[in-house]
């Protein structure tokens, strides 16, 4: 039987766990990629002796790789380790360090000078979770709708009770069951991870409390995040696809209700029987197939998650004070979080992440050195324009950061980089430079999101952050076996 051939735009990892999974389902696969190394927003850089991971520094529902794994009948090509605590967390004007533990009773010890019964607290919190976790995962976030009708067939197979998580915030969810501050800021904090805040983000999203600390916990990877990429890049030659790099699809070509053609810059027409976009689902129906619901005044309307600056560091020296992973959080938890958003002065003394990458990949970084990896949400391009002062916010969070571990970093810096937003939009076509694409509001997810499959040329599919189930790489590696599922569908005689 001839080989359907498949052409994938984008070697992120939607792009390359798609193509993994229908080589291996006897599909001549072929991927554009704009930039010169795969991977997407989940790459690497390496400069000065040092090596960062650019993007995503852990991920949750380690399942999901063993899946992809047992669907393309492989061994997992990369190592990875469970995170113990899951996070550090450091709040302004106050000395402790919170540490997450999965263990809630080690959890609780931390907490009881400031949250009174927070062990059973806890529990309660994490009981409702799971149950949401439990009613909506396989209904809503692992299957594919065809129609906004299927979907709400499908939402009403979801236990009632959990109506009002849809209306209610992370955050007044979270107050419900903690009165201090500290603990409702730190378990909160999690709602971040989705690129919007815990103050507009629906409270069903509590179930990433259950995925956290019940379910499966967070992990990174021996030898970097990046050898997730190297890994599928193996598998991918061993089944003869063809990467070809540095070319940009701005252009197509239809014929009788389907797609002929994608045309690259130079101008040269790629023919395919099937196509997969794992370029941002909105900004291509946008950009390149110009559909006016994706039109630029659309897109502005919608809902976008926020923007990072993110920065590279390379010190001269060990930072044995420093965790593995960490967050440090000002003292005006609300006001911050609204500001993000959509304020273009950024607050002084912004909240921030870093990573010592080094603490667990010794080979990132020349000996007695360390690498960092600093993550600021800021707002998205349509609120902040202009990034000329990066520099000066940069050097305020090294300052603060600092203040924090007690040792001016600055004379020891020996390399630094610098991602604004406009840079991430640049790199990756990202819409404004918002880091996690399209939002996960009410009207963004499921039917509602742009979808895996084009509304008019019947051989078109989507793969990645901004399509079905949505961001992050557990969704992505889900939402590679959804368009997975379409494309057999579709090729069946
Ligand atoms: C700083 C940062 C930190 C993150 N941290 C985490 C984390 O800790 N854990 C986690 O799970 N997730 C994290 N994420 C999110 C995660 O990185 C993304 O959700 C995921 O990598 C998106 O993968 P993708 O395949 O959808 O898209 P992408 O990675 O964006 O891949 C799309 C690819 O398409 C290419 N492309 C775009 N347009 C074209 C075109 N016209 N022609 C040719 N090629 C094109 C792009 O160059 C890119 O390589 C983070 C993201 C960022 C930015």
């Amino acid at each position: 039987m001839v080989k359907r051939k498949v052409l994938i735009t984008g070697a992120g990892i939607g792009g390359l766990s798609t193509a993994l999974r229908l080589a291996k389902r006897g599909y001549q696969v072929e991927i554009i990629e704009k930039n010169h190394q795969a991977g997407g927003r989940l790459n690497q850089l390496a400069r000065d002796g040092f090596v960062f991971d650019t993007g995503p520094s852990f991920f949750s529902m380690s399942y999901v790789f063993k899946e992809l794994a047992d669907d393309c009948g492989i061994a997992l090509p990369f190592q990875y380790n469970e995170l113990n605590p899951l996070y550090a967390v450091n709040i302004r004007n106050n000395p402790k360090t919170y540490f997450l533990f999965k263990d809630i009773q080690k959890l609780a010890e931390q907490f009881s000078d400031k949250e009174p019964d927070f062990e059973n607290k806890m529990r309660n919190y994490l009981k409702n979770c799971g149950l949401v976790f439990n009613e909506t995962f396989d209904v809503v976030i692992r299957s594919n709708f065809d129609s906004v009708i299927q979907y709400f067939l499908s939402l009403m197979r979801v236990n009632p009770m959990l109506l009002p998580l849809l209306l209610r915030s992370f955050w007044k969810e979270v107050t419900r069951h903690f009165s201090s501050h500290e603990a409702r800021q730190i378990i909160s904090l999690v709602a971040f991870f989705l690129g919007r805040t815990p103050f507009d983000t629906m409270a069903v999203y509590t179930l990433l409390s259950h995925v956290e600390f019940c379910y499966d916990g967070y992990y990174n990877v021996s030898g970097g995040m990046y050898k997730i990429v190297e890994g599928l890049l193996n598998e991918l030659i061993k089944e003869n696809v063809v990467i070809h790099y540095n070319t940009e699809i701005i252009d197509y070509i239809e014929h009788n209700g389907k797609l002929k053609y994608l045309t690259d810059r130079s101008g040269k027409k790629w023919d395919a029987d099937i196509f997969v976009v794992n370029a941002d689902a909105a900004v291509f129906r946008g950009a390149v197939f110009r559909r006016p619901a994706f039109s630029e005044e659309r897109m502005k309307r919608m809902h976008w998650t926020t923007g990072y600056l993110t920065f590279y560091v390379g010190v001269k020296c060990k930072l044995p004070q420093v965790h593995h992973h960490n967050y440090f959080l000002g003292a005006n938890y609300r006001e911050y979080a609204e500001k993000i958003l959509t304020n273009p002065d950024l607050p002084e003394k912004p909240y921030y992440y870093v990573n010592v990458v080094s603490k667990y990949n010794q080979n990132c970084a020349p000996e007695g050195c360390e690498s960092l990896f600093f993550v600021c949400p800021v707002p998205n391009l349509l609120y902040k324009k202009n990034w000329n002062d990066k520099e000066n916010v940069v050097f305020s969070i090294l300052d603060d950061f600092s203040q924090h571990i007690n040792l001016n970093i600055r004379p020891f810096i020996a390399s630094l980089t610098i991602y604004t937003p406009e840079d991430w939009q640049d790199m990756y076509n990202i819409y404004k430079g918002s880091c996690l694409g399209l939002s996960h509001n009410m009207w963004q997810i499921g039917a509602f999101r742009p979808k895996n499959f084009d509304e008019k040329f019947e051989n078109v599919f989507y793969v990645g952050a901004s399509t079905t189930p949505g961001t992050g790489i557990p969704m992505v590696i889900i939402g590679s076996k959804l368009v997975t599922d379409r494309i057999e569908k579709y090729s069946e005689p």
